[in-house]
């Protein structure tokens, strides 16, 4: 049994994988620290992809990046796992056993030590209880979800094709996921035509449906009318002022008594943490099951406990549940915990840097703020600048985790896939 310090990240996706990389180099290299990263799954996904992923337009072979390989090359351990229960007296998680795909149990419950834990692991959408929603209603908030409905997707298209009929789907929550789904569908259908032997396409109808009065809420209000205008130049129907009360398998039932039929039903909306947060020895916990925590990223009653990205909710300065607030977030803890630990050095309070935000709409336009609030994209470039940004961050992120060279190797490779595959996904 080692005696060194360990420290056990929960959940490897944008705040995760980051920490255990930084940390992996930084204190499990020179032999300080055992780092130990835990997930449910055994590749990482950068989770601003889901909705390409979903709609067919991202393959995402190239887009995965494993775990094990990561650990190998930074230094840290990597256990697969989803974290069950946390108990704070014994300082013990617990992961739940690993099955193969026939069921077969691979690895049994385990017991994992830790001296220091952060919780990364992310969020979901929030159906709020609305009645036949978990069961009518197709989620994308990973990477089984994504192509769970890349394959009804794709199914559904090929019956509209054969029997020249209209593709209904509708999409509850117009922020940033069901805005930009809605529109990477109108591109999938795009791309797909191309292959479909001159085949007429069928007519896709999408319907975004959003509770409040507008839809991209976290935008200024021009990009929302000019993103309305986008989507129903693309035949997209937006209802804002919509709130759905119940889903069957025909479609939705608004709170006004009025039906939207869709033979796909999508929910994008609302934002709530993984339900095992109430499984985490009575940590504090906000509405939506946010485990919250102090400036310093810790959780209010227990020093040992971090919690960073989605999952965490900062009570003294609420940060909006992004990719940019998880990135900061473990880059501040990756500077942090080093001389907390070494040096009993106190930990400084993290601070959230603004640099706007992005949208893309497909590749039919997109816009992005800047944190003055200053707006770009649109126009007749068809908002290129935005839509480049959006890649960029992708980009970024995967450079961040590769490193350069393998960085640079990887969009070499995306790049080149072109050539070689289609640009949607078609089996
Ligand atoms: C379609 C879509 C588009 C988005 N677009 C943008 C965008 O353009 N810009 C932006 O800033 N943000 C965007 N977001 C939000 C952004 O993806 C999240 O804010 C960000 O991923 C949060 O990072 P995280 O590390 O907290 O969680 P995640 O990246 O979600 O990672 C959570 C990790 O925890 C693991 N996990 C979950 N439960 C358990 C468990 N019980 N046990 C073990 N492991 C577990 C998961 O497998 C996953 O690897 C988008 C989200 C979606 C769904």
């Amino acid at each position: 049994m080692s005696q060194k310090y360990r420290i056990v990240i929960v959940g490897g996706g944008v705040a995760g994988l980051a920490l255990a990389s930084r940390l992996g180099d930084r204190m499990g290299k020179s032999g300080q620290a055992e780092i130990t990263l835990v997930d449910k799954s055994f590749a990482h996904v950068w989770k601003p992809m889901l909705h390409c992923f979903a709609a067919g337009t991202a393959q995402n072979e190239n887009d995965r990046i494993s775990f094990m390989s990561q650990a190998s090359r930074h230094h840290f351990e990597f256990w697969p796992g989803e974290i069950t229960a946390l108990d704070r007296g014994s300082k013990t998680l617990t992961l739940a056993p690993v099955l193969a795909t026939d069921g077969s149990e691979v690895l049994g419950e385990r017991t994992v030590h830790y001296d220091a834990v952060v919780l990364s692991i992310g969020s979901r959408a929030n159906d709020f209880r609305t009645p036949g929603v978990a069961e009518h209603c197709l989620f994308i908030d990973n990477l089984v979800e994504a192509n769970g409905f890349n394959e009804k997707f794709r199914m559904a298209l090929l019956r509209a094709y054969a029997d020249n009929e209209e593709l209904n789907i509708s999409i509850v929550g117009g922020g940033a996921t069901g805005t930009q789904l809605a529109a990477e569908l109108h591109k999938a259908l795009d791309l797909v035509s191309l292959y479909s032997f001159g085949q007429k396409p069928p007519k896709l109808k999408v319907t975004l449906l959003e509770a409040g009065p507008r839809i991209l809420p976290a935008f200024p209000e021009s990009v929302s009318e000019a993103a309305t205008k986008q989507l129903e130049a693309l035949d997209v129907t937006v209802q804002v002022n919509a709130m759905v009360s119940g889903a069957d398998e025909h479609g939705f039932i608004l709170k006004d008594g009025s039906r939207v039929e869709a033979s796909l039903r999508v929910w994008a909306a609302g934002v709530k943490a993984p339900d095992v947060t109430t499984r985490f020895g009575g940590l504090t916990l906000t509405r939506s099951g946010q485990i919250e925590v102090r400036p310093t990223l810790q959780t209010v009653e227990d020093d040992a406990i971090f919690a960073m990205g989605d999952c965490a909710f900062i009570s003294e300065a609420p940060v909006a549940p992004t990719a940019q607030a998880a990135r900061q977030q473990a880059h501040h803890l990756a500077r942090q915990i080093p001389g907390w630990i070494t040096a009993s050095r106190p930990l400084q309070p993290f601070a959230f840097h603004n640099k706007g935000a992005i949208v893309a709409l497909g590749s039919y336009n997109g816009w992005g703020t800047f944190s003055g609030g200053t707006v770009f994209g649109g126009g007749w470039l068809r908002g290129l600048s935005a839509r480049l940004g959006h890649l960029a961050l992708y980009r970024q992120h995967q450079f961040e985790i590769y490193g350069p060279w393998r960085g640079f190797v990887s969009c070499v490779v995306d790049w080149l896939d072109n050539f070689v595959r289609p640009s949607v996904r078609l089996d």
